[in-house]
């Protein structure tokens, strides 16, 4: 610590199925140490809580940062929340149904604990201290297994009414297309996810159409690293479904425009990996399709946290009520 200059700290948490990321974060959103642990959800939410608990204390002992100069601890969860109240209403991958785990955390910390879902979180440490720089009006979009979003508008984090603000996965793009996770039809990430863009070549082998990728279907072993490879070697069928993953982001992302006028879109997630294999074609696309108001200045880049973008945003959400 000699030679740094920090004055407060903060704790973010990034609660997984499988794991749990936990990370002290300066005031400036640079990472001072970090863990992750095992979630060992089977312990139900009582273990899992005693252990974020103890695993919080510790990071902080072994930075030599006592306890007194935590500011406040975020956590990032990937579940339906009821975010003023502090509570998980139901959180699928781990099991839990009605937890009030903002006020168990407070009180077994004794600092502020604020909570938020896992795809705002991960945005606003991408705007705070990733690829964001700081802007105030920001649409982060995370091209994963699913579409996950989130929106930074004028400064804050946007939830809307019931914390659905930013579920930009689940905009209809295909009214007649492929039946989403949510119930509906044709959503963005039936097409742009990676489980969509598989999807998409699967149906294509599926109707005889001829694709170097045909093999890898066969195995079950088709990812989207195979579909960007082939699509630059000009395989037709990797290339229409390039094509037609960022058709729709990029008309999503028109639309997103004309209601929220971002200066910036940041892409994350397995697909993003594509680098500009996918941001070249995308940028053409938004350029076509976004109304030319809407669209000036803005610039879509790559996501620069990667899997930290999670704790660090939700330590964040704590700094960010501060500043
Ligand atoms: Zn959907």
């Amino acid at each position: 610590m000699r030679g740094v200059t920090v004055k407060r700290f903060f704790i973010g948490i990034d609660l997984g199925g499988t794991s749990m990321k936990i990370g002290l974060v300066s005031d400036q959103g640079k990472v001072i140490r970090e863990t992750e642990k095992p979630t060992l959800k089977e312990e139900g939410a009582d273990g899992v809580i005693d252990r974020m608990v103890s695993h919080a204390r510790n990071l902080a002992k072994e930075a030599c940062v006592p306890w007194q100069e935590i500011q406040g601890v975020g956590v990032g969860l990937p579940g339906f929340l009821d975010i003023p109240g502090g509570v998980v209403k139901y959180m699928t991958n781990l099991g839990w149904t009605d937890i009030p785990i903002r006020d168990r955390l407070q009180s077994a910390w004794q600092v502020p604990v604020k909570i938020d879902n896992d795809a705002n979180v991960a945005a606003l440490g991408e705007v705070w201290s990733g690829a964001g720089n700081g802007e105030k009006n920001a649409i982060c979009i995370t091209l994963g297994t699913g579409v996950g979003g989130g929106i930074i508008a004028e400064g804050e984090l946007l939830h809307g009414a019931k914390g659905f603000a930013g579920e930009i996965g689940h905009i209809q793009v295909e009214p007649e297309g492929a039946l989403c996770n949510c119930g509906q039809t044709g959503c963005l990430e039936t097409v742009s996810s990676a489980t969509g863009m598989v999807r998409l070549v699967h149906h294509a082998v599926s109707v005889g159409e001829k694709t170097c990728l045909a093999p890898y279907v066969r195995d079950g072993s088709l990812s989207t690293r195979h579909i960007f490879a082939e699509a630059k070697r000009g395989d037709a069928v990797a290339r229409k479904t390039v094509d037609q993953a960022v058709h729709a982001l990029a008309q999503v992302m028109a639309t997103l425009s004309v209601v929220l006028n971002p200066s910036l879109f940041i892409i994350g997630g397995g697909v993003s990996q594509a680098g500009e294999s996918l941001l070249n074609p995308l940028r053409k696309k938004y350029q076509c399709l976004a109304q030319k108001n809407a669209r000036q200045d803005v610039r879509i880049v790559l996501a620069q946290l990667g899997n930290r973008a999670g704790f660090i945003g939700a330590a964040g959400l704590l700094a960010h009520i501060q500043k």
